[in-house]
């Protein structure tokens, strides 16, 4: 198996790992209620995705 021939120092290692950190989670309005939702996913508030209700809201307004 191929070896690295030089010892990788702290301060490359680190260096590399300095683009490593996580992303915050991204939040985008509902177009429907306004509410902030996760993208590609129905809106938890109402149940719209797409400008269509795909899935009942279930407390209050029947
Ligand atoms: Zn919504």
């Amino acid at each position: 198996m191929a070896t690295p021939k030089k010892k990788t120092s702290k301060s490359r290692r680190n260096m590399r790992r300095s683009h490593h950190a996580l992303g915050g989670n991204s939040y985008h309005e509902c177009p429907n209620c306004g509410e902030l939702k996760a993208p590609h996913n129905v809106c938890a508030a109402c149940g719209h995705y797409d400008g269509k209700e795909v899935v009942a809201k279930k407390t209050t307004e029947e």
